[in-house]
């Protein structure tokens, strides 16, 4: 995971031109030399954006610059810079350096990359308005000249004279006043000059209201915690660029850990950018860091493009001490960066899902190396890449194996659903029934997990078994009960749910699986005198709504909540007594080696949610599998032995973290162009492998479980080898010279370390 490869970028020096080097989001990507022109050679930067012409386009496009130097690699005449787009660089030259590592790790165009590093709310100016400004055009003006002026033109003058700097026309008007006319007769007459500035429309920014009437108070640290602490301190005054894995288990006191770590980094005028999967950024969290630092900005999916660029603007500026934000947050301007850490690190947002297909811990890791400072990995469940990252000597291990205060783990309890006496008609089991009543009667609270949104997930008719799907992705459409409807929950297609069989016309379609819909349905008919609430990504839409829920259940108003895994993450509740997996297999049986490693994580997290206070707590695990070892390990609260007998799973069949895999998507609107395509590219691996003489393994092309995708039929090619170099060098080496015709009308993306197969 954790050993990365030098760009390999030098260019030989030829002659003495200025040459800038520009690369392209859009193909062709570049780079290409250009020359800068004398008059712009102060002006540019890497990291600032120009207008080139570019082959036979009438338009000039819009390009990064990666770097200036005298002298150009190409003999050929050189064609120029036509503009300069930006004052000063979007990028310094380390997040330029960062922008050419992951352009070549994640086999990116750089141009790319840059879109994706710099929001395109700070690319597009967003919530700035252009001003002018009148200023004089020189400081000296005779006496005797502005008494030759009328009144009003000798007011505009001494009032710009006394304010002495550039005044926006309706502050002259108010300071002088007058009306525009004097000002535009002195500009006539070459005293005032006008200047257009841009700057923000707002000058506040928004900040959360904190009311939930919590109070932060600064704990003495518990033993665990001072020693990790302890290593932390050391690991930032080395100033040598170190991996730590915080392995705590869930309330052991990581968040209050991370608190001190940046109290110790911003005493030296540093700062900190806390990652944190979207999901978990609650109310209470941004709270916790809130309290503790001045300047904290925290960057969120519901931000309007005038607030993140004014955000990003404060965070250049040097104005924030912490920054606190999900995957994108690991690009923050911070100029003085002394410290990055990644909460829950195991999470799977963290890897982003289209192009570029970057993993923010690979690119957080990165960055930390190349500024010599630590990156903390806080977890109760360790990626197996860092884990094993840990025993490879490329991360510290740091253990928090008890709970503050020493309160015990919940005890878990698997029920076992192939067992008829426990099971019933519904989704609720006996023994989770009668434990949700006897938690109701000690006026405790209660989590139910159902990782599934949705009422029903499959739509079928028991006649001629016809499940209805969506047209564009193969997949069953799921009925939700609000408005009836029927939604394919990979594009969002949506149709009235059919009342008769779309195919035979059976009057009498059927509703299967379980959505938390159905779930919270049969809850409240269950337990007719609890207040239920239900958590999912249909009823968390509005912005908000999430901090309402939890400010309801933290005030006792709802006693059972129940949702998906965003239910599951971060949470800390005393009140909660009773956690509840409906069903832990449903992440186990999927398609990809990391199945086990989902589930055990899943468990594990939402059985950290109950027994933080002093009343204990219980979780009762809804299985078809209980012997299977990751459920087992998660009913015992035992990573290591998890982590053990994963790790001897994987090395198998050389998975990472023991070895590299990438995966080729490739799209197209004709399934056989689409997949002789995949099988061109195969063959082409094949070759550069073969001419390279690395070992790797090539397997596909393959339809994945969905191998229809929002109207595009899709193929993939799984690529194996032991490690992640000679992966890279084969794909780079394969897809240089492989050319799709338009008109076969075939994407492919390549994505390396892919966290779904
Ligand atoms: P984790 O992130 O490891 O699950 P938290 O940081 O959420 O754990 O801490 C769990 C609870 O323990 C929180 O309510 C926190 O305020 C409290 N806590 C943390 N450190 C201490 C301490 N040293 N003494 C007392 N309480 C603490
Ligand atoms: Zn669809």
């Amino acid at each position: 995971l954790f050993e990365t490869a030098p760009p390999p970028w030098e260019l030989a020096v030829q002659d003495d031109v200025a040459t800038a080097t520009i690369v392209f989001s859009e193909a062709p990507h570049g780079p290409y030399d250009y020359r800068i022109p004398d008059e712009m050679r102060d002006d540019l930067k890497p990291g600032m954006r120009v207008k080139v012409p570019l082959g036979h386009r009438k338009k000039a496009m819009i390009g990064w610059c990666t770097e200036t130097k005298m002298g150009s690699s190409a003999s050929r005449t050189l064609r120029d810079v036509s503009e300069v787009l930006d004052d000063d660089p979007l990028c310094d030259a380390h997040l330029v350096r960062l922008v050419m590592w992951m352009s070549h790790y994640y086999q990116a165009p750089a141009g790319q990359v840059f879109d994706t590093l710099i929001p395109s709310s700070v690319r597009s100016n967003a919530g700035t308005r252009e001003r002018t400004y009148f200023k004089l055009t020189r400081r000296d003006i005779e006496d005797e000249l502005i008494e030759s002026l009328p009144p009003k033109q000798q007011q505009a003058i001494r009032f710009l004279i006394m304010s002495g700097r550039p005044m926006t026309s309706a502050q002259v008007m108010i300071g002088a006043d007058c009306t525009i006319s004097p000002i535009k007769s002195l500009e006539k007459k070459g005293l005032v000059v006008s200047e257009a500035r841009r700057e923000m429309a707002t000058s506040t920014p928004m900040r959360w209201q904190l009311d939930d009437g919590e109070t932060e108070t600064k704990h003495e640290l518990t033993d665990d915690q001072s020693v990790a602490l302890g290593k932390i301190k050391d690991a930032v005054d080395a100033e040598e660029g170190k991996a730590l894995l915080l392995h705590g288990v869930t309330g052991s006191g990581k968040t209050e850990v991370y608190i001190r770590a940046i109290e110790h980094v911003v005493k030296f005028g540093r700062s900190a950018i806390v990652l944190v999967p979207e999901i978990s950024l609650t109310p209470q969290t941004r709270g916790r860091f809130e309290r503790r630092f001045e300047g904290v900005a925290v960057l969120h999916s519901q931000m309007t493009p005038a607030e993140r660029h004014f955000q990003w603007q404060r965070i250049r500026r040097n104005e924030v001490q912490v920054v606190i934000g999900p995957r994108s947050a690991v690009f923050a301007p911070l100029p003085r960066l002394g410290l990055i850490i990644l909460d829950e690190e195991h999470d799977g947002s963290f890897k982003q899902g289209t192009a570029p297909r970057y993993h923010a811990r690979k690119v957080a890791h990165a960055r930390a190396m190349s500024l010599k400072i630590p990156i903390i990995l806080g977890t109760a469940t360790p990626s197996l890449e860092s884990w094993h990252a840990c025993s490879t000597g490329h991360a510290d291990l740091i253990s928090m194996p008890s709970r503050v205060g020493n309160r015990p783990m919940p005890d878990v309890q698997l029920v076992d659903l192939k067992n008829r006496d426990d099971r019933t008609s519904g989704a609720i089991s006996r023994p989770l029934h009668q434990a949700v009543v006897d938690t109701l009667e000690e006026n405790g609270q209660i989590i139910l997990l159902l990782n599934r949104r949705g009422f029903a997930t499959t739509i079928q008719c028991p006649s001629c078994g016809h499940v209805v799907s969506c047209p564009d992705c193969d997949m069953p459409l799921t009925h939700h009960r609000d408005g009836g409807k029927a939604v394919c929950h990979y594009c969002d297609y949506t149709i009235g749910t059919p009342p008769w069989c779309p195919a035979c016309r059976f009057d009498g379609i059927r509703y299967g699986g379980l959505g938390t819909q159905r779930l919270e349905v049969e809850v409240k008919s269950r337990f007719p005198g609890a207040k239920v609430a239900r958590m999912d990504s249909d009823t968390m839409r509005r912005p908000g709504s999430h901090q309402k829920v939890l400010s309801a259940f933290r005030s006792g108003e709802i006693n059972i909540l129940l949702g998906t895994q965003m239910i599951a993450k971060g949470l800390d509740f005393p009140n909660v007594l009773l956690v509840g997996v409906i069903n832990a297999d449903s992440a186990l049986h999927f398609p990809d080696f990391r199945a086990a490693e989902r589930t055990f994580g899943l468990v594990t997290q939402v059985a950290g949610r109950t027994g933080r206070g002093d009343r204990g707590g219980r979780v009762i695990v809804q299985t078809f599998s209980p012997e299977h070892p990751a459920i087992q390990a998660a009913s015992r609260h035992d990573y290591e032995q998890f982590a053990h007998d994963e790790m001897n799973a994987r090395r198998k069949f050389n998975y990472p973290p023991l070895g590299s895999v990438a995966r080729i998507i490739i799209r197209g609107g004709v399934e056989e162009v689409t997949e002789s395509t995949a099988e061109s590219l195969v063959r082409h691996f094949e070759s550069a492998r073969d001419k390279l003489g690395h070992e790797v393994r090539i397997l596909g092309p393959a339809p994945p479980p969905m191998s229809k995708l929002k109207g595009k039929y899709r193929f993939h090619i799984l690529l194996q080898a032991v490690a992640s170099g000679p992966l890279g060098e084969v794909i780079r080496t394969a897809t240089d010279k492989f050319v799709i015709p338009e008109k076969d009308d075939v994407q492919y993306v390549v994505d390396i370390d892919p966290m779904e197969m």
